[in-house]
């Protein structure tokens, strides 16, 4: 019998959209073997690396995760990175489809004069810092200044506040890193501006951020009440989520100064980035028209002895081969298809992307989650549908002697920062050298 080739499918990048892709593929198609490409030993992505340490039950989809790499019909090669390790050219050659996943390990720039100085630092290099990213350990935050201003107001932006602001005692028992605890330990941070162009009404961080944040012991949130002006009558024609989240920063505005705490977090409004000096930010006054924030020839000038850019990440092109659109720091698709590089805009059939990489920094898990579950349908389709040429057999990807972590060797990872964890009461306690890692890892 002229059993057809098993089709072989390889995913780069294991963080939620490689792992939820995989699950649906594994799922939908029987006859398919999945291979994960991972840069790092270790799994997961911005679960690991970029969810903040104080939401443990963020990371509780690492369970869903372990049991799809666990499928007898999936391999995982850790510490191989695309277009370092292996281009894409050998990635096609050897599998059916290839779906990218590599999600966005660079940050959006202020573009301003003194922006590489000292006292400038990315809010992705500081989260990068606190939860471990190996390479990010050596940043070295300068905490020893009473304000820090953050630029940018979105969820991330309000996880590292709270970060910066939390007692310690409520971190010590997270898998924060111990160097960040320490550093963390003798911070001098009393003020933390979280600054934005755009207008309460434009805010981009969620209720349930900002509630944490009301929350947090000894620290008193101060807003402007200038921001608010005539945001009472707009109420009414908010949507709901919009809506709320306006109630509670004007409920929290109306009891302001009953709470009094050693620390202060300080959203403030309408003011664009202008310049950087040592010791301050200088902001222009925005106002706001059709929702957009134009700068007035007015300014401010507000104490920051650290400024956190906080304004999005940005992926980047890690080979030649991609069809990468650099203005938008993503790549060329359409829902998930990888355009080809010619001007055809045709679909390059074989070639899909997910996760952040294609759809753009934005989106908590499930949003990353839904736009991974419809790419691995687009490429089931496409199999079935025999739109991709899958009449031969494919090897699948060869390691040829390169250090590969196993997820065998990853579960060996896992037991050892989980039993170092265990022994100072955290959940677990992170390997950030990747030599270390392979050593544990057996490799
Ligand atoms: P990633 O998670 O970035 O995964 C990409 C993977 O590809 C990584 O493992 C990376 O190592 C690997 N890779 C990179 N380059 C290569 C290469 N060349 N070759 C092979 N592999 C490579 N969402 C929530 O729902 N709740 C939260 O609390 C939350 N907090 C967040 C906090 C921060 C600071 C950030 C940045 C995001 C947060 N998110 C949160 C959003 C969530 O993390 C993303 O939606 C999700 O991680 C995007 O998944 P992804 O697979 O596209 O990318």
């Amino acid at each position: 019998q002229g059993a057809t080739p098993t089709k072989r499918i390889c995913i780069v990048g294991a963080g939620p959209a490689g792992f939820y892709a995989a699950q649906l593929i594994l799922k939908q198609l029987d006859n398919c073997v999945v291979d994960v490409v991972e840069k790092l030993p270790v799994p997961f992505g911005l679960v690991r690396f970029g969810v903040a340490p104080d939401h443990p039950e963020v990371k509780n989809v690492i369970n869903t995760f372990t049991k799809t790499a666990e499928h007898p019909r999936l391999r995982y090669f850790g510490n191989i990175a695309l277009g370092t390790d292996v281009s894409l050219r050998e990635l096609r050659d050897r599998y059916h489809a290839v779906l990218l996943t590599y999600g966005a390990d660079q940050d959006r720039e202020l573009e301003l004069e003194n922006e590489q100085q000292g006292n400038v630092i990315s809010a992705r290099k500081f989260v990068a810092w606190y939860n471990g990213l190996p390479g990010a350990e050596n940043l070295a935050p300068d905490l020893t200044g009473r304000d820090v201003t953050i630029v940018g107001q979105g969820n991330v932006a309000v996880d590292v506040a709270r970060l910066l602001l939390s007692p310690l005692d409520a971190l010590k028992s997270t898998d924060t890193t111990e160097y960040a605890l320490e550093a963390l330990s003798r911070s001098q941070v009393q003020r933390v501006h979280l600054v934005g162009r755009r207008g309460p009404l434009q805010a981009a961080f969620t209720i349930k951020e900002l509630r944490e944040m009301l929350k947090l012991p000894n620290v008193d949130t101060r807003w402007r009440s200038e921001d608010f002006s005539g945001i009472d009558p707009q109420l009414d024609k908010l949507q709901r989520p919009r809506k709320r989240l306006t109630e509670l920063m004007l409920k929290s505005l109306k009891e302001q100064g009953r709470i009094s705490g050693s620390k202060q977090f300080l959203p403030i409004f309408l003011r664009a980035p202008k310049a950087i000096s040592p010791g301050e930010m200088e902001f222009s006054v925005t106002e706001l028209q059709q929702e957009a924030a134009v700068p007035t020839t007015s300014t401010e000038r507000l104490p920051s002895h650290l400024i956190l850019r906080s304004i999005g990440y940005k992926s980047s092109c890690v080979d030649t081969g991609i069809n990468f659109d650099n203005r938008r720091g993503r790549v060329h698709n359409i829902d998930g298809r990888i355009l080809k590089e010619d001007a055809s805009a045709k679909v390059d059939p074989g070639l899909y992307v997910a996760g952040w990489l294609g759809t753009g920094p934005t989106g908590v898990i499930v949003t990353t989650m839904n736009g991974a579950f419809a790419v691995a349908k687009a490429i089931c389709d496409d199999i079935n549908a025999n739109a991709l040429d899958t009449s031969s057999a494919k090897p699948g990807y060869d390691a040829d002697g390169k250090r590969v972590v196993t997820w065998d060797g990853w579960q060996r990872i896992n037991d050892f920062e989980s039993a170092a964890g265990k022994a100072k009461g955290k959940p677990r306690e992170k390997i950030v050298s990747i030599e270390e890692m392979l050593r544990v890892a057996g490799v």
